[in-house]
């Protein structure tokens, strides 16, 4: 037995010291965006979306102790809201999408959506009730439409020709060699800015998610391309509730609510015209995005 245990316990050893060094690695590469610590607890119970209201209580973050995210941000979204974030990049406003999809934890403070703790659900349940449409949409290398289906791979094909249709995909598809069956991705066809980011609005549709984040969705794209977009953004998200992170003031003006974060701070909140009228950071930010006058 004695003889047994020492062997094995010297591979553990063995075994943790190169998994330490993996880590090192790994950590040094930035493989590891996403904390693996996190997992569902002991007692969790799915999420019930009801209303989709979302709560940010004093919530305190950092991704290193020694350098906080965020010391206090407290914010609510009322169910079916579009919330906007605004601010100059590096502000915060991503890590407020990777806190609500749960990649981190909160260090103090809680996140709640329709008064459950999120930390007291399971993690399926939370990313599956949330949706996100990101800066640069991925594709594979496959048909477009099982790129659109990816969304939700069991959708049936009534639901994925309708997502195409709300996504304003069908005249692009109808103009493919193979219409749907048109290889995309590095191997295959290439797909514009514009053209992706409606494959990640169709997939945002096909998931049916009660929660929709879009996260400088737009900011890629030219302002033709922009506008096109936006548009198909805001049918989708009628009826959720939205958070629209952004750059470009453009895409937040007609939000419920506006949020302006400086470094992590929430330094303004309101609608884009009492923002205005405040003339603060927010009619700065707006006054220089505007075109200049000929
Ligand atoms: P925004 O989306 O507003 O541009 P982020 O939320 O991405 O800003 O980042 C907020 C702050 O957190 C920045 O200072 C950024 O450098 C830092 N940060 C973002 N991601 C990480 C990470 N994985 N590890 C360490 N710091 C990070
Ligand atoms: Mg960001």
């Amino acid at each position: 037995m004695i003889q047994l245990f020492i062997p094995l316990n010297f591979l553990g050893f063995v075994y943790r010291e190169m998994r330490r060094a993996l880590t090192d690695l790994e950590n040094m590469l930035g493989l590891l965006k996403r904390a693996p610590r996190i997992v569902d607890a002991p007692d969790a119970e799915p999420l019930q979306v009801t209303a989709g209201e979302i709560a940010f209580k004093n919530v305190a973050f950092g991704y290193r102790p020694e350098r906080a995210t965020f010391t206090d941000l407290s914010f609510r979204v009322a169910p079916g809201q579009r919330l906007a974030i605004v601010g100059a990049s590096g502000a915060g406003k991503s890590t407020i999408a990777r806190l609500l999809y749960r990649f981190y934890d909160v260090d103090g403070g809680s996140i709640a959506i329709d008064g459950q703790d999120i930390r007291k659900v399971t993690l399926g349940s939370l990313r599956r009730a949330i949706a996100v449409v990101p800066q640069d949409t991925v594709l594979f290398n496959t048909s477009i439409r099982a790129n659109i289906a990816y969304g939700n791979p069991d959708a049936p094909d009534e639901a994925i020709d309708r997502a195409i249709t709300m996504a304003h995909l069908d005249g692009f598809i109808a103009a493919l060699p193979d219409g749907d069956n048109t290889l995309v991705g590095e191997r295959g066809l290439k797909v514009s800015g514009g053209e992706k980011q409606r494959i990640a609005i169709a997939r945002v549709l096909l998931k049916g998610a009660p929660i929709l984040v879009f996260d400088e969705a737009t900011s890629a794209l030219d302002s033709h391309a922009e506008a096109a977009i936006l548009t198909a953004m805001l049918e989708v998200s009628s009826g959720h509730t939205s958070l629209v992170i952004a750059h470009r003031l453009s895409t937040v003006v007609d939000a419920d609510q506006i949020l302006v974060l400086d470094n992590g701070q929430l330094v303004e909140q309101g609608s884009h015209h009492e923002l205005l009228q405040r003339g603060g950071r927010y009619a700065q930010l707006w006054a220089v995005q505007q075109p200049e006058p000929r």
